[in-house]
């Protein structure tokens, strides 16, 4: 598993097991203490850097799932909040033989509200390219993990209290809105599953 490197050596930094911000999944990460940012390599939500920014856990996490920077050796691309300027300056730096940063593509929450299905049509839409673009053959299965399940299928992690504040969901009912999801793809003939194997 490779972690970003960062050539500025005053930097405090630590590599460690960490819990993914967005869903929980045990990650690599490297904390970055003087500029308070955390790189994290998720097996659901792949490489990708935050800082202070306050985001939406329900629409990063499948915005990070589909558009994901695997941790593998090759790849250095990783999505990060840092500013669209900076990361423009980092990946010239990068393609210039300067690998202090890697390849940094920006997110905010303006370009994954964007992104983010706003319609239960599209979702569905979206679900499907994902399966097709994922798999080979048709017929072929897709084994995912019950975390990369609930980012494919938009599944809200959080639920707001009267309050307004943000509380993980029961897991009962993100199940029942997984199996209805899948219900709905099934019943359109889009694809066929099995609850359960899907989730190893
Ligand atoms: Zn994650």
């Amino acid at each position: 598993m490779e972690i970003r490197e960062d050539g500025d050596k005053t930097h405090m930094q630590k590599e460690e097991k960490k819990n993914c911000l967005i869903c929980g999944s045990e990650s690599y990460c490297q904390s970055d203490y003087s500029n308070i940012r955390i790189f994290y390599v998720c097996p659901t939500c792949g490489r990708y850097e935050t800082g202070l920014n306050k985001f939406d856990r329900n629409k990063m996490g499948p915005y990070l799932f589909y558009n994901r920077f695997d941790g593998n050796d090759l790849e250095y691309r990783y999505h990060t909040t840092l500013e669209k300027e900076l990361c423009d300056q980092y990946r010239k730096e990068f393609e210039e033989g300067n690998n202090t940063h890697g390849m940094p593509v920006h997110m905010d929450n303006e370009i994954i509200e964007r992104w983010y299905p706003s319609s239960f049509s599209e979702k569905l839409d979206y679900i499907v390219r994902y399966t097709g673009e994922h798999t080979r053959h048709a017929g072929q299965r897709l084994v995912l993990s019950y975390q990369e399940v609930l980012s494919l299928l938009f599944v809200d992690r959080e639920d707001e209290t009267e309050h307004g504040q943000m509380i993980e969901r029961n897991s009962d009912d993100c199940q029942d809105e997984i199996k209805f999801m899948l219900d709905c793809l099934q019943d359109s003939l889009l694809i066929t599953y099995a609850y359960g194997r899907m989730m190893t």
